[in-house]
């Protein structure tokens, strides 16, 4: 069979691409060298966080509210509750970037968000310690989005569209010419006119072309048992990221009243190879955690009571790398850089419009790859 598309890697982005080209009519292929959702790329660990004032940049703010509104859709679709919303505190010195950028992209984009002294948060919110010198903005247009349930809903309504998904298929090789692909896995080939290319953390092992580009780094995260039900999101205990000097740590709610996930945004060990990952957790990965728990949270086990290993793919900036090839019916996102899973369904929406149309109304300009020649 000839296929309109075949989207090689079928995780957090992948996934949504293949719902979107589906439910525009296309014969989708997904292939994916693992059975999605599965724990070893980037796309697993219970929950996502959505949050609207973009610290990281004002210009991916238009995209958030339609990420949003489609992860709302999905829901709708499938029937499952995907995005749970939940208040964000953000907690730094008034000169870091978490404070400042997002206070500026809550003004480009008239979002309400609420300015509060440490003291005041945490009082507001006495599962915090926030340090006396931190000023904080809480947002209320925040949540949480069940990482796997969403990869697996947004398969599933791309399969209820048409769509074909191939498990346990290694994608080895990928050919472009003007008007076609083919793609060769260990047993077969494929054609289609189009391929989207969102294998996470092991893109620069089919495009080498990426290794200038992408840093894939090991994060862990651990999860501590509560002493208190102030924790429970139910009781309004809130997701929060707190850029300390040490650097910037973030958890959620305990989302099933008894556990909540803590893990360090910044830092983490290179990986060579992203079959070749230890996915153990050990004392070093541990120790940052502990202590900012430690130091910050209230109400928590002093030891954690699980841990996962997850993989950030980085850019050279921090912000994804999402094109389209300037020759070849090819759309590459990468590059995600630990921040992308709440995007997947408006960059699965924009991958489509690049396949079918070449271009798309979606401002995803600024993520262009050619910024880096
Ligand atoms: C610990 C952690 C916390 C995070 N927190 C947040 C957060 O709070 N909010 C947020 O928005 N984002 C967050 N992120 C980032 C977000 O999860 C990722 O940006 C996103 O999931 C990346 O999705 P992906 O599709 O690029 O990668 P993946 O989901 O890993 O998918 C890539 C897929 O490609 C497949 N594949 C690779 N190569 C091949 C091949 N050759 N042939 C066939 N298949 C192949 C893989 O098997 C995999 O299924 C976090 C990430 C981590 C690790």
């Amino acid at each position: 069979m000839a296929w309109d598309v075949i989207v090689i890697g079928c995780g957090g982005f992948g996934s949504a691409t293949v719902r979107e080209l589906s439910a525009r009519g296309l014969r989708v292929l997904g292939l994916d060298q693992y059975v999605p959702p599965h724990p070893f790329g980037s796309s697993h660990g219970e929950t996502r966080i959505i949050r609207k004032a973009y610290f990281e940049h004002p210009d991916y703010v238009p995209l958030l509210h339609r990420s949003w509104d489609l992860w709302r859709q999905a829901e709708a679709e499938s029937g499952l509750s995907l995005l749970e919303r939940c208040d964000l505190v953000l907690s730094g010195r008034a000169e870091s970037e978490v404070i400042r950028g997002a206070r500026l992209a809550a003004l480009q984009h008239g979002l309400t968000i609420r300015n509060l002294t440490a003291a005041e948060a945490c009082a507001e919110f006495p599962v915090l310690r926030l340090p006396e010198d931190h000023e904080v903005t809480v947002e209320s247009t925040a949540g949480y989005l069940w990482v796997e349930r969403c990869v697996a809903a947004m398969l599933n309504l791309g399969r209820a569209a048409g769509a074909e998904i191939r498990t346990g298929e290694r994608v080895v090789g990928l050919r472009c010419a003007a008007n076609s692909v083919e793609v060769e896995t260990a047993g077969q080939r494929y054609s289609a006119a189009a391929a989207v290319v969102t294998c996470g953390p092991w893109t620069s092992q089919l495009l080498p072309e990426y290794e200038r580009l992408i840093t894939v780094r090991r994060k862990t995260l651990f999860w501590y048992a509560v002493q208190s039900a102030a924790w429970a999101r139910l009781w309004g205990a809130p997701i929060f990221l707190v850029d300390m000097p040490g650097g910037q740590f973030y958890g959620l709610p305990a989302v099933d009243g008894l556990r909540v996930k803590v893990g360090e945004h910044t830092g983490g060990e290179t990986v060579a190879d992203a079959f070749r990952v230890q996915r153990e957790t050990g004392v070093a990965d541990q120790a940052p955690v502990d202590h900012f728990a430690g130091q910050c949270l209230r109400g928590l086990e002093a030891q954690p009571c699980q841990s996962a290993v997850c993989l950030y793919s980085m850019s050279p900036d921090g912000h994804f790398l999402f094109s389209r090839h300037p020759e070849y019916p090819l759309v590459t996102a990468a590059g995600f850089s630990g921040h992308g899973f709440k995007f997947t369904p408006v960059l699965g929406a924009a991958a489509a419009d690049l396949i079918v149309s070449g271009h798309t109304e979606l401002p995803v300009g600024f993520l262009s790859q050619s910024r880096f020649g």
